[in-house]
């Protein structure tokens, strides 16, 4: 097998079930995590656990980053004891987190810099497609770099886009959880809509799963919010983190961004009301309490 060495950075609900894949898929996994308990289950499960992101890049063919943010990814890339400093030319940096494309495109740019190869690759599907290796990516990128990388990627997906340069892929991202996000946030307000009115909700909500509103995004997380099951899938604080960078996209173009700057109103209100650890279902609660 080509690319054996594969380090990953960030062991969350995301990258988690994605170290497992490639383990399973007989790579030469290590990993790092910033918290130790869940590197430490990794371990359990096969991996090297490095101390650092710098620790685990060194001697990588490739390094997957799944992190939180662009400020987190900023600091494990190219902060104290960051990954691409340790990189060897010709190793390939693979970014799946969501993020702006005014950083993975700096972080691109830098990578290049060393004669790192470099890919923006974003994804589709949540926790459960994670684990179960049926994400689909949205790469952004040099297609030489993506055959390269072609086996880690079938290792923890089942399909691959390739969109164009790096920074297309994170319009593309942005542009999905935006609408994703809009459908949750309208769905909440129809929800508590319904209860206030003292409804049936189960038939109510029946005609919008049933109707033209249906979507897995309205059926998958409506169903989360009439159980009341919040068990994390999406954390809500990365719902209104990406409706953050799709609004700065949408501004950084010229669209006022009233719609997704609403939407993230919602998840900022659920974070404030200490819904922050739960799935994005929750979003809900504070509106049934008005
Ligand atoms: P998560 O479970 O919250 O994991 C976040 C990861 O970032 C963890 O490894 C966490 O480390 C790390 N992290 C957070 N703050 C950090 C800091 N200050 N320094 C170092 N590491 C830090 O989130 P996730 O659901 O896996 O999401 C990861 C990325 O994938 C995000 O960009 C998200 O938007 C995106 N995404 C998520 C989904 C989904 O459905 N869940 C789907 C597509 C894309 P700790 O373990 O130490 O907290």
């Amino acid at each position: 097998m080509t690319n054996r060495k594969i380090a990953v950075l960030g062991l969350g609900l995301m990258g988690g079930g994605m170290a497992r894949q490639l383990l399973a898929a007989g790579f030469d996994v290590t990993v790092w995590n910033r918290s130790t308990d869940k590197a430490t289950a990794l371990g359990q499960a096969g991996a090297r656990i490095a101390a650092t992101p710098a620790d685990a890049a060194t001697g990588a063919d490739v390094v997957v980053a799944m992190l939180a943010d662009d400020d987190v990814s900023r600091n494990v890339w190219t902060g104290e004891n960051g990954a691409l400093a340790a990189m060897a030319p010709g190793a390939i940096a693979i970014e799946s987190s969501t993020l702006t494309g005014d950083w993975v495109f700096d972080l691109a740019r830098q990578a290049a810099a060393q004669g790192v190869g470099f890919l923006e690759a974003p994804v589709t599907g949540s926790r459960d497609q994670a684990a179960q290796g049926t994400l689909r990516f949205l790469v952004g990128g040099e297609a030489d770099s993506i055959a390269t990388a072609r086996p880690a990627f079938d290792a923890m997906g089942s399909a691959l886009v390739h969109l164009g340069p790096v920074g297309s892929a994170a319009t593309v991202k942005l542009a999905n959880n935006f609408l994703c996000g809009v459908q949750a946030a309208s769905l909440a307000e129809a929800i508590a809509l319904f209860e206030k009115h003292g409804l049936d909700v189960e038939q109510a909500v029946s005609i919008l799963f049933d109707g033209a509103p249906a979507s897995p995004m309205v059926k998958g997380v409506g169903r989360r919010m009439l159980d009341r099951d919040y068990a994390p899938h999406f954390l809500v604080p990365l719902m209104a983190k990406d409706l953050g960078y799709a609004a700065q996209a949408l501004s950084d173009v010229g669209i006022r961004p009233s719609i997704a700057q609403a939407a993230r109103q919602r998840f900022l209100d659920a974070d404030g009301a200490g819904e922050g650890q739960r799935d994005i279902a929750a979003i809900v609660e504070p509106l049934r309490k008005v």
